[in-house]
C-alpha cells in the first residue's frame, strides 16, 4: 500500500514536471499541457518505467524538433493549421491511444499491448521527425500518390530526406524499448518499418481526405480556416478531418497492419 502511494506521488510529480516544462518552453499550449499531464500520470503510474521510457523518447525529441523548426519555418505557419505549440487535440491524437493501451494492459495483461504501444509511438515519432526535419530546409517534395512536385510543408508531400528522418524517429522510440522487446528480433525491425509505413499512411490521408482550404486573398493552399484575416474556402477533403484525425487514423491503421504482419510471422 505504502509503495503504491510512493508510485502515485512520483507519477504525479514527474507528469507535472514534464508538462510544466513543456508548457513553459512553449512546446505545448495550456490545453496541451493539461492533456499531457493526465496522459503522463496514467502512463507513468500504470505503466512504470517500461511504458514511460518509449513515450518520453517520443515526446522529448519531438518537442525539441518542433521548437527548433518553429523559428526557422515561419513560412509554414501559413500552411499548418496549428504551428509550434501542441494543443489538447494534438496531444490526444498523438498520445491518447498510448494511454488507452496502458489501461487495457492493466486490466487485461498481455505483451501484445506493449508491442502495439511501441508501434503507435514509433509511427507518431516517425511522422513528427519527417514533418519537422523535412521542412527545416528547402527540399524537393512530391505528392505521395502522384509523385508530382508539390509545395513543401503541404499535407501529402513526401521527400527522400523526410523518409530517412522518419526512420530515425521510429528507431529512437523502438530502440529505447529494446530491453522489453523480448520476442523475435525480426519484430524490432518490423516496429521500425511500421513507423515509416504509418507516416506514409499519414501522407496518403493528408493527400486525399484531409481538409484543405484556399485563401481568397493570397491564393495560398492551407489547413487554416482563416488566412489573411478572411475566411478561406474549402477546396478538398472532409470538413472535420483535420491533421489531428489524420495522425490518429494513420496511427491506428499502422498498428493494425503491424499486428497482422506480426501474426503472420509469429
Ligand atoms: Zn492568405
Amino acid at each position: 500500500m505504502f509503495s503504491l502511494w510512493i508510485k502515485l506521488i512520483i507519477s504525479f510529480s514527474l507528469a507535472f514536471f514534464v508538462s510544466w516544462v513543456a508548457f513553459k518552453r512553449e512546446f505545448l499550449t495550456k490545453s496541451g499541457a493539461v492533456a499531457t499531464f493526465f496522459l503522463a500520470v496514467v502512463i507513468f503510474y500504470y505503466g512504470g518505467i517500461k511504458w514511460s521510457i518509449p513515450v518520453l523518447m517520443f515526446f522529448l525529441p519531438s518537442s525539441f524538433l518542433s521548437k527548433l523548426n518553429n523559428s526557422k519555418r515561419s513560412g509554414f505557419q501559413n500552411i499548418f493549421e496549428k504551428a509550434g505549440s501542441r494543443d489538447f487535440w494534438q496531444v490526444s491524437a498523438n498520445g491518447g491511444a498510448g494511454g488507452i493501451l496502458v489501461l487495457v494492459n492493466h486490466f487485461i495483461p498481455s505483451e501484445t499491448w506493449f508491442y502495439l504501444y511501441v508501434a503507435y509511438l514509433s509511427i507518431m515519432s516517425a511522422d513528427t521527425w519527417a514533418t519537422e526535419l523535412g521542412t527545416l530546409k528547402s527540399r524537393k517534395t512530391y505528392n505521395v500518390l502522384t509523385f508530382r512536385p508539390v509545395e513543401q510543408g503541404i499535407s501529402g508531400g513526401v521527400s527522400l530526406f523526410g523518409i530517412f528522418a522518419s526512420l530515425a524517429g521510429s528507431s529512437v522510440v523502438v530502440l529505447s524499448a529494446l530491453p522489453w522487446l523480448t520476442g523475435n528480433p525480426g519484430i524490432i525491425f518490423l516496429l521500425i518499418i511500421t513507423g515509416l509505413l504509418g507516416s506514409l499512411i499519414d501522407s496518403v490521408l493528408g493527400a486525399t481526405v484531409q481538409v484543405q482550404y484556399k485563401c481568397g486573398n493570397c491564393f495560398a493552399v492551407t489547413e487554416r480556416k482563416k488566412h489573411c484575416n478572411i475566411e478561406t474556402t474549402k477546396i478538398k477533403g472532409i470538413s472535420w478531418f483535420n491533421n489531428d484525425w489524420v495522425n490518429f487514423s494513420a496511427g491506428i491503421t499502422g498498428i493494425l497492419i503491424f499486428y497482422l504482419i506480426g501474426k503472420l510471422f509469429a
